[in-house]
């Protein structure tokens, strides 16, 4: 779905009036939620009012002048909040054009605003991160608007709601690659018969740096005690404009003085070789032993984590609890995910696939870790099945072996080959090999298993050859990234 969209902006970009106008950078919005962003308030007179300074991209990905309805998530679809916003965060500035990105949908419930959810036939949280990036194309994105909460306010969805709110805001920014982006929460109507998710909503900005909430209070229904009117709509649109400057206004400053600060001056040059270094089976030496030395190097590093299959129970000291895996999060690495069981993904029917790939997401979550984007498989089988399933779970990346280095034109971003690195002297020495001839530009990907692996020492490297790679790597001053910013 994200690729048919993309590729249809492509055929659809130049051939549109509008696009070709707007080459000179729109401030770009996001708007996600439910019905009341997409707006059911009645269309009027008002509505027949546009300006050439507000744009919004349409159904196909075109940017026409904005008019209610914004949206087109149902035949419903009226007055929202998003051309009054639009219109107050023009008040005082002359030159700006601004360019609303309407992907809300009626009736959704939290949930279904991650990576790979799908609600009816669409994709609400991979399509709104598609159509944001086809925006980008036009200008510079300048925050996002929520306004969600009547499909989860009740009692049990209230109460996991702010975490999921948490970690949806985080992983707009991560995919978006914005990491201070404003975002604004909207409170639901004080019309509603029931009131649970409000007082959540509002302790967002205490747990989220850059986060606002605008109030709802003196709004009223048109008559359903669930949609704003139209009036009511607009004067929302207007409060999450005055939120929306005050936060700009106080990154700005920040940013500000930030750089008045000596800044640190990076000798990295844009084209030197990469490498990624990967760590599979979430063995215990990786705790004890590679993360402390990886520290010590100041490297990035995926870790790709499973609950390997024990022979007997005594194999359970020699792996990774899931505290120590969180841990590692913490301490910055990436966690990427190698099924729940270590399962040959080529093995499995599709849907004991998801539900391997979906086991380690869970555990993730249960453990506040973001959920995974980058993927290895077990024993390195993939199969394009196996390959879907991970891009309609929201995958960007995932490792293969093939002991050859990664060429990003030819092979896919699902299938990233590697080379496994084994303190036998024939693994050994390829891998120092390719190491030391890599060219610039060019991109090694590492797999290691336990340093040392002491339950399986086929697969072993001692902790001196782990150095020694590590040290070589400084002594080139490759550039070292974890997967996930391959
Ligand atoms: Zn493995």
């Amino acid at each position: 779905m994200v690729f048919k969209l993309i590729s249809c902006l492509f055929l659809s970009i130049g051939f549109n009036a509008y696009a070709q106008k707007t080459v000179k950078e729109l401030d770009l919005y996001l708007l996600i939620g439910q019905s009341n962003m997409a707006g059911r308030g009645a269309v009027d007179a008002q509505s027949q009012e546009t300006s050439e300074a507000i744009l919004m991209l349409d159904k196909n990905n075109n940017w026409v002048t904005a008019k209610d309805p914004v949206h087109f998530d149902r035949a419903s679809a009226g007055v929202g909040p998003a051309i009054s916003f639009a219109k107050s965060m023009l008040e005082g500035k002359k030159n700006t054009q601004i360019g609303l990105i309407p992907c809300a949908w009626g009736g959704s419930p939290i949930k279904v605003w991650s990576p790979g959810a799908k609600y009816f036939e669409n994709f609400p949280y991979d399509e709104a991160i598609a159509r944001a990036k086809i925006a980008m194309q036009s200008g510079v994105l300048k925050g996002i608007l929520w306004h969600q909460g009547e499909s989860d306010n009740d009692s049990k969805k209230s109460a996991v709601y702010l975490s999921k709110l948490k970690t949806l805001v985080a992983n707009l920014r991560r995919d978006l690659n914005m990491p201070d982006l404003p975002f604004v929460a909207g409170e639901i109507g004080c019309f509603n018969k029931a009131d649970y998710i409000n007082k959540i909503v509002n302790t967002l900005p205490d747990e989220v740096e850059n986060t606002a909430v605008v109030s709802s209070e003196g709004l009223v229904d048109k008559g359903d005690q669930l949609h704003f009117d139209s009036p009511s709509a607009r004067e929302l649109g207007k409060r999450y404009a005055e939120a929306m400057k005050k936060l700009q206004a106080k990154i700005t400053g920040e940013n500000k003085s930030k750089t008045d600060k000596p800044k640190k001056v990076s000798s990295a040059k844009s084209n030197q070789p990469t490498v990624v270094l990967t760590f599979d089976d979430a063995e215990i030496s990786h705790y004890n032993n590679v993360a402390p030395l990886l520290k010590k190097y100041g490297f990035d590093a995926t870790f790709f984590v499973c609950e390997f299959p024990l022979k007997n129970p005594n194999q359970k000291n020699e792996y990774m609890t899931w505290g120590q895996i969180q841990e590692l999060h913490k301490k910055g690495f990436e966690i990427g995910n190698h099924t729940g069981h270590h399962k040959n993904v080529t093995k499995l029917s599709p849907e004991d696939i998801d539900k391997e790939v979906a086991y380690v997401e869970e555990k993730c979550a249960e453990f506040n870790i973001p959920k995974p984007i980058s993927f290895a498989y077990p024993g390195n089988r993939y199969d394009s099945i196996s390959q879907g399933i991970l891009k309609k779970r929201g995958y960007k990346y995932a490792r293969t072996g093939g002991s050859k280095l990664y060429n990003s034109v030819t092979d896919p971003v699902l299938a990233i080959p590697s080379y496994t690195v084994i303190s036998s002297d024939k693994y050994y020495e390829r891998v120092k090999k390719a190491l030391t001839d890599l060219l610039p530009g060019e991109t090694i990907v590492l797999t290691f298993h336990g340093v040392p692996d002491l339950i399986h020492p086929d697969y072993s490297t001692t902790i001196e050859n782990l150095k020694e790679i590590l040290q070589l790597i400084k002594d080139k001053k490759y550039k070292v990234v974890a997967m996930k910013d391959m």
